[in-house]
């Protein structure tokens, strides 16, 4: 049965205790189509990615469906009452298994990420809202060119899984900027569809560099029939570079779909 909490309810996360500064719960702004009702999301296993990034996998009995790279809002209730929100994208491709996928990165110092990565445990139960924004999310009926660095890679990768899992013939490409082979999330699941980029240190012989025009140039100088629909994300800074490297490499401005993390 679907359980399903207002916003009045009491719903504590074990373990969560409020911080000992303020965080600005909610800070980042939610689309005006935000799905209003808030359900309970029970933890059902945890899966190492990197050091630094773990994928948590939900069972939500009420889950509405996703596009590939939208994202929700999980909330967080400490025993006395503290709330602390924050914006996930779906890493899990759409399907009717009632369950859901995040990866998240281990901020340091980071509230939410935080407890998470030290303190959740498969039983636990948190509440999320969603899906939330449809200008990111790729339906599957287009070119897809995709640019991601970090935990960027999340809605990409839902992309990706969705491409595969409908066995969609629609050119879909990913190019995915990580420090170290160590530090790339989704390593053991990236095809030829893929092409990574390290920025600190790669596997012998592979060069060690950004995001550049060399990388996107093939691409671009015989784009698919209608041509690549683009999405970025990661932090500001990856954004704004990936987004001019397009732009300079002769992608459309308004084909340019852009999430930010930082
Ligand atoms: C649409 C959207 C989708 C997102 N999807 C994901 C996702 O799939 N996976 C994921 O890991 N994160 C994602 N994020 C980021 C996420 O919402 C949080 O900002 C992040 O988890 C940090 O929250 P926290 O409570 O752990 O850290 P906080 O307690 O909020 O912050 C702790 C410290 O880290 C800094 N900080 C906050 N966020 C970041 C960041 N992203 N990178 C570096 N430093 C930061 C803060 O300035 C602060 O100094 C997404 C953000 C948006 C807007």
């Amino acid at each position: 049965m679907t359980e399903t909490v207002t916003e009045t309810a009491t719903h504590t996360a074990g373990g969560f205790a409020p911080p000992t500064r303020f965080a600005v719960p909610g800070r980042i702004a939610v689309s005006g189509q935000v799905a209003g009702t808030w359900q309970t999301a029970t933890l059902t296993e945890i899966r190492r990615e990197t050091p630094r990034a773990a994928t948590f996998r939900f069972a939500v009995p009420g889950w509405a469906g996703h596009l590939p790279g939208q994202h929700l809002m999980l909330r967080l209730t400490a025993g006395d009452g503290y709330v602390a929100q924050r914006h996930y994208s779906l890493a899990s491709a759409p399907d009717d298994s009632g369950h859901i996928e995040l990866t998240l990165d281990h901020v340091a110092d980071g509230e939410v990420s935080g407890w998470f990565h030290t303190v959740a445990r498969p039983g636990d139960r948190i509440e999320v809202r969603g899906p939330l924004s449809g200008f990111f999310a790729w339906p599957g009926d287009r070119p897809a060119l995709l640019l991601g660095a970090g935990s960027g890679v999340v809605p990409l990768m839902s992309m990706v899984r969705h491409h595969r899992a409908r066995g969609l013939t629609v050119p879909l490409r990913l190019l995915v900027s990580a420090r170290s082979p160590e530090e790339l999330i989704y390593a053991r699941e990236l095809g030829a569809e893929t092409t990574p980029v390290f920025t600190r240190s790669a596997p012998d012989g592979a060069p060690v560099g950004r995001l550049a025009a060399a990388h996107l140039a093939p691409l671009l100088a015989e784009p698919p029939g209608g041509g690549w629909e683009a999405y970025v994300c990661g932090s500001n800074a990856f954004a704004e570079h990936a987004s001019r490297l397009l732009v300079a490499a002769g992608q459309p401005v308004d084909r340019i779909r852009i999430e930010r993390f930082g």
